[in-house]
């Protein structure tokens, strides 16, 4: 305690992550103290309204009672067991709950880390999949452009960001990445529909120029996230994308890390478009709602048995499947179901969406507001009409994130690609909210 404390009241001596996101200098942002429903406390008390669940991850709120008495019970009795040598009855329950909610066509819960170990142990499973039922030829994913899949080099092969790619392509999986079916700037006229069947069409060319034999599936966001801000493709994209996967015996893969978790008004995101249902799905983010880091890959039945029965599925860590993880899981799965939340998500993601349509009616550089649920985001322009956004250099996000903090309100600013496909608010306060808290 001596040592921690003296250090921290030394100005010259840095420590924590923060060192590596800002230069030298740069002004830290405020320490947390604690956190409470849909507010964050920090060191001097300040309030900050957290409108972004901060990485749209804390899906029930902060400060669960509930929640932390499942870790705590879990932890007094086994914080850890190893899955390759024990079973354990958290895992066993989450496995079940999650089942029940997944429905139809999910048999299997694989329990992982976070996000990007979600979507690599899906890319893993598919590859394994392939190899043990006589399609080792299988070896390509096509993802969208723009997209994000995580930070680890499998994820991140997925992942359509060129600021990204100019950085690690070198030592990385090469990714095969088609147009993503944005709605938002379209090319000279083009509609959403319009656009989204030129999508398709790409997505039909790059298969037959890799060879469909040699695919072995589609990684995709069903609503966007982080990459492009809350886009919801027309109807007919979900449509096009299942029928060319089954076509050509393709894995449709849903990354649902973001878009699950009872946050778009339904617990996964491809309950929108239920005649059209992916074969895996990665979540994570919302599943534990940061209470602890869970992830995890929905299999079906016969995909699993074909592995279990061919030598099983090579892939496994030191913290998979961990009993604390699942307690937490399973502890927040209840949370959602037995508290009304994920119609809450989609009562008030209305509401706070006809906020937002006010706000872009009387203020100009609000561009967009787009979404499902309360999976929301407004786009940040220079002039509505031309959609054009500020200058790079100038951040306009970062800078409405610090009006944001100075004002009390936690906001998750966006732009990747170095602007190319524009900048955005991600507006996904957690589906807890109260209606006097969205008008706030
Ligand atoms: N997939 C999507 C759609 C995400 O939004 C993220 C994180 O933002 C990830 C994967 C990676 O998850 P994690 O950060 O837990 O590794």
């Amino acid at each position: 305690d001596r040592i921690i404390g003296s250090r921290s009241t030394q100005a010259s001596v840095k420590s924590g992550v923060q060192d590596f996101f800002l230069p030298v200098g740069a002004q830290r942002p405020p320490t947390i103290e604690s956190a409470e429903g849909i507010y964050y406390f920090d060191a001097s008390g300040r309030r900050y309204l957290d409108a972004s669940s901060g990485p749209v991850a804390v899906n029930i709120g902060h400060g669960n009672p509930r929640i932390h008495e499942a870790i705590a019970n879990q932890a007094r009795k086994a914080a850890f067991a190893f899955p390759l040598s024990f079973q354990s009855e958290a895992n066993l329950h989450f496995t079940e709950a999650l089942l029940a909610l997944a429905g139809p066509g999910y048999d299997h819960v694989y329990v992982t880390s976070g996000g990007s170990e979600a979507v690599e142990t899906c890319m893993k499973f598919a590859r394994v999949h392939a190899v043990r039922t006589g399609q080792p030829q299988r070896r390509h994913f096509i993802s969208l452009d723009p997209s994000y899949h995580g930070a680890t080099l499998g994820a991140m092969s997925l992942t359509g960001d060129a600021s990204m790619a100019a950085l690690f392509d070198p030592i990385m999986a090469a990714g095969n990445r088609v147009p993503a079916p944005l709605t938002y700037r379209l090319p000279e006229g083009e509609t959403a529909e319009t656009y989204a069947r030129t999508c398709l069409r790409a997505l039909e060319e790059r298969i037959a120029v890799l060879g469909a034999e040699t695919v072995l599936g589609l990684v995709v966001e069903p609503i966007s996230g982080l990459s492009s801000g809350a886009n919801v493709a027309p109807d007919l994209y979900y449509a096009g994308i299942r029928e060319i996967c089954t076509r050509h015996d393709i894995l449709l893969i849903y990354d649902e890390v973001l878009s699950g978790s009872g946050r778009t008004g339904k617990m996964f995101g491809f309950e929108h478009w239920p005649d059209h249902k992916p074969d895996l799905v990665a979540l994570s983010k919302g599943i534990s709602s940061g209470y602890f880091p869970v992830g995890a890959m929905l299999a079906p039945a016969h995909m699993v048995k074909a592995v279990a029965e061919t030598g099983g599925f090579p892939h496994a860590q030191t913290y998979t499947t961990t009993p604390l993880a699942c307690a937490a899981g399973a502890a927040v799965l209840k949370e959602i179901t037995s508290n009304g939340l994920i119609d809450n998500a989609r009562l008030m993601g209305d509401r706070l969406r006809a906020g937002l349509e006010r706000l872009m009616a009387i203020s100009p550089v609000v561009g967009d507001v787009r979404g499902r649920g309360l999976l929301l985001a407004i786009e940040i322009v220079q002039d509505q009409a031309t959609k054009r956004s500020f200058p790079f250099e100038r951040n306009a996000v970062g800078e409405l994130g610090r009006i944001g903090m100075e004002e009390g309100i936690a906001l998750y600013p966006r732009r990747t690609n170095g602007g190319i496909f524009g900048e955005w608010l991600m507006i996904t306060p957690p589906i807890i909210i109260s209606d006097t808290q969205v008008d706030e």
